[in-house]
């Protein structure tokens, strides 16, 4: 399965999760969380960061979004979670 980044437009194109999360941290402007105004990578850096940092309800009043955003962003979560191997990426993020 191939992975698109789909921020702004981009539609770059990777063979894995690992590769298309990390090119959405390296490549594009983080943005300030709406809920805290924590600065975090875009992409799903910043869909983890709202649905582990905050509650559901918080990201809908936030970002005015509605139950099909947040089932989207959900499985999307859980998408790359059961793919990548979230130990690497944490590894290769922090360099
Ligand atoms: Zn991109
Ligand atoms: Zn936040």
């Amino acid at each position: 399965m191939a992975w698109e980044c789909d921020i702004g437009g981009c539609g770059a194109v990777f063979e894995d999760a690992e590769s298309a999360v990390v090119h959405q941290t390296t490549e594009h402007e983080r943005r300030e969380c709406k809920v805290c105004g924590t600065v975090v990578p875009d992409g799903y850096l910043a869909i983890r960061h709202t649905f582990t940092e905050h509650s559901r309800a918080e990201y809908v009043r936030a970002y005015g979004a509605s139950s099909e955003d947040v089932r989207n962003r959900e499985q999307l979560l859980e998408e790359i979670e059961s793919v990548a191997d979230t130990q690497t990426l944490a590894d290769e993020l922090d360099q």
